[in-house]
């Protein structure tokens, strides 16, 4: 049992693009993996964002269904990352090597209470989260004043920096139109 004190606090990322053969759409597989989040001994949910779901788009008609959570837990972050990952295997995803591919359920780390972290197979914050609307919405939408470590910035300030259009471009710039 975990000593009070020893606790570390993690932001998880929770994505789908798959149904599951019992809950359904994927945001129906969200709402399943954060009440399983919540069951997981060892591991206090202490808040789930609402699920951010996707029209279906394009030739693939894929929906995409996405959500963040606050955990605390004893578990370091490769202990902890294990655990995630026996989740998605339980929640029926099979690893085949590939990234982005198509997934019942992904479980990422996003960032913790401890700062940078890098070990085989783990680096936190998770490299990609800043340029993801995806990620940063719902995780701003729980943690605002949460620091990135690295660019000091907060997640609602790095979601308002993704949301914000850019730049003008210069007018002497040809047009692609032409
Ligand atoms: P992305 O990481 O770009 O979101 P993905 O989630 O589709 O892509 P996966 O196939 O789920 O990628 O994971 C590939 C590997 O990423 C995992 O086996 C894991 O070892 C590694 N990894 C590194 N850092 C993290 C992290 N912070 N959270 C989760 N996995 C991580
Ligand atoms: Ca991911
Ligand atoms: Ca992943």
């Amino acid at each position: 049992m975990a000593l009070a004190g020893d606790d570390r606090t993690y932001l998880v990322g929770l994505g789908s693009n798959v149904r599951h053969f019992r809950f359904g759409a994927p945001a129906e597989v969200l709402r399943a993996a954060v009440h399983a989040l919540a069951q997981e001994p060892g591991i206090t949910l202490v808040a789930a964002s609402p699920i951010v779901a996707s029209a279906p788009l394009g030739p693939s008609r894929r929906r995409y269904a996405n959500a963040a959570a606050i955990v605390e837990t004893a578990l370091e972050p490769p202990a902890l990352l294990a655990r995630l990952q026996s989740m998605e295997a339980r929640f029926g995803r099979r690893r085949r090597g590939q990234r982005w591919r198509a997934r019942v359920l992904d479980l990422d780390i996003i960032l913790w209470s401890g700062g940078p972290w890098a070990s085989p197979g783990l680096v936190i914050p998770h490299p990609a989260f800043r340029h993801r609307a995806f990620v940063l919405a719902p995780a701003a939408a729980i943690a605002p004043t949460w620091r990135d470590p690295l660019s000091g910035l907060s997640l609602r300030q790095l979601r308002a920096r993704l949301a914000r259009p850019r730049p003008p471009a210069p007018l002497a710039r040809p047009s692609a139109r032409g």
